[in-house]
C-alpha cells in the first residue's frame, strides 16, 4: 500500500458537523480538516470531500457519539484513496443524484420561470370576459393575498373582502397589473356593527384617512366610527375591531392585533 509522501501520519482529527446538511450516515459534501506530520512539522490540510456512508467507521447509530467526542480519528474506507490528492479523492468516491440534491431542480427551471411570468399576466383567465362570481361586470381586480388568481368586477372584489379588508388588490390596466387599494374601490370599515350593517349616524376617520399596520403590509382604509346614541369611544371602538390604536386622540393609524403579536 501506497501512501502519499507528506502523509506519513495522516489522521483525520476534525469534522465540522454544523455543516453538515443532513445525518452523518448520509451521503454528503464536507469539509475535513487533516492534521499531519511534514519534515518534523505540524502542517493542517482542509479539503471538501464527498463523503459516503461507507466512508466512515461508524455505524449510523454511533453518529452522536462520535459527534460528542469531536477530536476522535476516524478512517475512510479504502486506504488506498486516502492517499491520494483530495480532487482526486472526490472523483474516486461514488457520486449519485443523492449527492447534490438540487440537481434534482435544475430540468424544471424553465416550468418554473414559465409560470412565474405567466403569472404576472392573467394566467388562466387570459381570455375571460366577465366577472367570474356575478358574470356581468368587467373582470379586472385580482386579490394577491385570497388563495385564487380569478378576476372579478370592483362590486365583487369588494364584497369579497368586507371580512379581509387589508388584502392587496390589484387592477388590469394597459396590459399589466398595478396595485390599488379597497379604499379606491370603495370599500369602507364600519366600526360598532356588525359586518354588513348599516349605521345611521356614520363618522368617518378625521379627513377620511385611516392607516391600519397589518402583517403583509400597511394600508390606506376607509374607516366609520359609530356616531349612533349608544356608541362606544373612538379608542374603545377600534380595540373591539383588534385594532390598537397609536394614539389615543383621534386616532389615524392603528395596528391589527396579529402585528402586536408577531
Ligand atoms: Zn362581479
Ligand atoms: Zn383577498
Ligand atoms: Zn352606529
Amino acid at each position: 500500500m501506497s501512501r502519499h509522501p507528506k502523509h506519513k501520519k495522516q489522521k483525520l482529527q476534525q469534522i465540522n458537523f454544523a455543516h453538515l446538511p443532513g445525518p452523518a450516515h448520509r451521503t454528503h459534501l464536507t469539509t475535513i480538516y487533516t492534521y499531519y506530520q511534514e519534515d518534523g512539522k505540524t502542517a493542517i490540510r482542509a479539503s471538501q470531500l464527498v463523503v459516503s456512508p461507507l466512508a466512515v467507521d461508524e455505524s449510523p447509530e454511533d453518529g452522536d457519539k462520535f459527534e460528542e467526542s469531536g477530536q476522535e480519528d476516524f478512517l475512510l474506507v479504502d486506504p488506498e484513496v486516502l492517499s491520494m490528492e483530495p480532487d482526486a479523492q472526490a472523483q474516486k468516491r461514488k457520486q449519485t443524484l443523492g449527492s447534490f440534491p438540487l440537481m434534482a431542480w435544475v430540468p424544471e427551471c424553465v416550468t418554473f420561470l414559465d409560470e412565474l411570468l405567466r403569472l404576472e399576466g392573467r394566467g388562466d383567465y387570459a381570455s375571460q370576459v366577465a366577472c367570474i362570481s356575478c358574470k356581468a361586470g368587467a373582470p379586472l381586480f385580482q386579490c394577491k393575498d385570497c388563495w385564487c388568481m380569478e378576476l372579478y368586477c370592483s362590486d365583487c372584489c369588494i364584497e369579497l373582502h368586507l371580512r379581509l379588508p387589508f388584502h392587496h388588490v390589484e387592477q388590469w390596466v394597459d396590459m399589466h397589473f398595478t396595485r390599488v387599494t379597497l379604499k379606491s374601490l370603495g370599500l369602507r370599515l364600519q366600526l360598532g356593527h356588525t359586518v354588513g350593517d348599516h349605521c345611521c349616524n356614520p363618522k368617518c376617520a378625521f379627513g377620511d384617512e385611516f392607516v391600519v399596520i397589518d402583517t403583509n403590509g400597511i394600508h390606506d382604509v376607509a374607516l366609520d366610527f359609530c356616531g349612533c346614541r349608544t356608541a362606544q369611544t373612538h379608542v374603545k371602538q377600534l380595540l373591539c375591531a383588534c385594532l390598537f390604536p397609536a394614539t389615543i386622540f383621534n386616532p389615524k393609524t392603528a395596528a391589527t392585533f396579529e402585528v402586536l403579536e408577531n
